[in-house]
């Protein structure tokens, strides 16, 4: 995989339509310190989204398939710590940040990098900030579990698709088991834990069940056609389409999943809704 530095001149995203503005209690802003995600060749880069979007289409090389290279904002948290400072204390308790949208914050390389942990160091001088939802799908993250529990907006979001085991995410992502472990880990060490099975993809009965004793405090689930920001125009035209081999339209074991978390009484969510769902630190 190809590693490129470049210097940015922004790493605050404003929201201002689409995914994490439709719900209840919309972002403000995402934040990636990359174009192109380290975990673009695991299973998720067949299905992934960020590979359609311009910040990859017009980084990467030419030829260069998603996951084969990643172009880091290698001063991502001195703009952090400028635009944060900038926003003033009344901006900042508005702000509901989403890191990250179109790459993984504990992708491979950010253990070389450690740009996500710079990030958080930059969030701790900011206590006042309304939301900081920290999305992954790596267990490496528990490299910063102390670091995030001392964070009073952050929620750590674990995406869990299934619970089968025989998917190929490869070591990098995370096996099904591994991100079981890391959620109770991060639980145990005082953070918060929102897991988003999103997509939802074919799993076992038993599932609902396993999410409910993870110890997370809500959950997500969403669908490929829900969840793709085209009704499933671009999952219908990516490389999972061809070879799934389920019905990756077929939004009802996503809805089963969906009622029986519900009907046990957790907080759940549906798709951008459920994303957008955590409501304000005031309110909590
Ligand atoms: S981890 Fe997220 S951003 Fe990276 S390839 Fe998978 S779905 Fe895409």
């Amino acid at each position: 995989m190809r590693l490129a530095t470049r210097s940015a001149t922004q790493i605050l995203t404003p929201q201002r339509g689409g995914f994490l503005r439709a719900g209840p209690w919309p972002f403000t802003h995402s934040l990636s310190w990359s174009a192109g995600c380290g975990l673009g060749r695991t299973y998720c880069g067949r299905y992934c989204y960020a590979q359609y979007l311009p910040n990859w289409v017009f980084s990467r090389a030419e030829g260069e398939d998603w996951g084969e290279a990643v172009i880091v904002k290698e001063n991502a948290a001195a703009l952090l710590g400028d635009e944060l400072a900038r926003a003033g204390a009344a901006g900042r308790r508005s702000m509901r940040i989403f890191m990250s949208t179109v790459s993984d914050p504990w992708q491979p390389v950010e253990r070389k990098l450690r740009l996500t942990r710079q990030c958080l160091e930059v969030f701790v001088r900011y206590p006042d900030i309304d939301l900081l939802l920290l999305q992954t799908r790596s267990p490496t993250v528990l490299d910063d579990a102390d670091r995030i529990a001392a964070l009073p907006s952050a929620w750590l979001g674990m995406t869990l698709e299934t619970d089968r085991g025989d998917l190929d995410y490869g070591p990098t992502a995370g096996a099904i088991r591994q991100r079981l472990t890391a959620i109770e880990a991060l639980v145990a060490a005082g953070v918060r834990v929102q897991v988003a099975v999103a997509p939802c993809l074919p799993h076992s009965e038993g599932f609902a069940d396993l999410l409910l004793a993870s110890g997370a405090q809500r959950f997500v689930v969403d669908t490929f056609s829900a969840g793709d920001g085209s009704d499933g125009a671009r999952t219908a035209k990516s490389p999972l389409a061809r070879q799934a081999g389920f019905d990756w339209r077929d939004e009802g074991p996503a809805r089963r999943l969906y009622e029986h978390l519900h009907s046990a009484g957790a907080a759940v969510g549906w798709s951008a809704g459920g994303f957008a769902g955590i409501p304000p630190g005031r309110l909590l």
